[in-house]
């Protein structure tokens, strides 16, 4: 049970998965900061240096006394376009920001929540543009994706994110910062809405869907559930997880891998 009142920021928490976690969060009575491109309590577009700038400024404003949580869970689907922005968004705006609010975090011994995807795994670690990533060099990482495709930008930019939070969990945990990764299955969001409606993901993703094991997509709630969990005391020796909350999807398609 939690009583205390802590404080939380997020990415993304205008729609979607992010809206109902912060929803659920606010519910239970925490204070819960919000960046995202439009609406929120801080307004930044995370694909450019100055917006992630913004953002780090922006919460450090709000929490001057630390951080029990950060969720960075804005990110673009396989259908936007550059696929660039995918890369910008979904794997270096990540870091950047986690990177940047990393004493607040160490204030409160708070968590990183990270926002993989069960089709992380789908990507190679030694592919060139999941490699660029992790060297930390944007324009690399930019340039490579471009000429490649949705699914490798969207998929490799989780794996790019989840492999990052691997190699520094132990770092992060010897200040008294756990980081886990929450990987969802399809989920209902407007992202979702999105990719359902292009022409060259959009069958494929449905045909996806019909096979998830449990015989349904997720809601946001399914999702944000868990997450919820993940940031409580009660996860407090959750520390480097990738927790699969995908209705089986993982499992049925690396049925010989954990
Ligand atoms: P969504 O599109 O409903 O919400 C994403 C949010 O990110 C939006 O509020 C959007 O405005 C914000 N955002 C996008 N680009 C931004 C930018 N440049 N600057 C600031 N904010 C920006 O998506 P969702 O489905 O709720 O996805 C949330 C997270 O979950 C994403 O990281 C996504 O990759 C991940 N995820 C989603 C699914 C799914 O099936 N929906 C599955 C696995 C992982």
């Amino acid at each position: 049970m939690e009583m205390t009142m802590r404080t939380f920021a997020m990415t993304g928490g205008a729609r979607g998965i992010g809206a109902e976690l912060r929803r659920q969060l606010q519910a239970q009575g925490h204070k819960v900061i919000s960046v995202d491109i439009k609406q929120g309590d801080i307004v930044a577009d995370l694909s450019t240096d100055a917006g992630r700038q913004t953002a780090i400024d922006g919460v450090r404003g709000l929490a001057p006394d630390g951080l029990d949580g950060f969720i960075p869970c804005a990110g673009l689907p396989p259908v936007a376009k550059p696929l660039s922005l995918i890369a910008r968004v979904n794997y270096f705006a990540v870091v950047a920001t986690v990177v940047g609010l990393r004493d607040l975090l160490e204030k409160k011994k708070g968590s990183v929540l990270l926002v993989s995807s069960n089709s992380a795994p789908m990507i190679a670690t030694d592919d060139a543009f999941v490699q660029a990533c992790l060297a930390g060099d944007e324009d690399a990482a930019c340039a490579e994706i471009d000429a490649r495709d949705g699914h490798t930008a969207y998929a490799g930019s989780k794996r790019a994110m989840t492999l990052w939070m691997r190699r520094h969990v132990v770092e992060y945990a010897t200040t008294g910062v756990r980081v886990n990764a929450v990987a969802p299955g399809i989920t209902m969001t407007p992202l979702t809405d999105q990719v359902f409606a292009d022409e060259t993901y959009g069958s494929a993703m449905k045909e996806f869907g019909d096979m998830v094991p449990v015989g349904n997509t997720a809601q946001p709630e399914d999702i944000a559930n868990v997450m919820r969990f993940m940031l409580s005391e009660e996860a407090s020796y959750v520390c480097g997880s990738v927790f699969f909350v995908d209705g089986g999807s993982d499992a049925m398609l690396r049925a010989d891998d954990f």
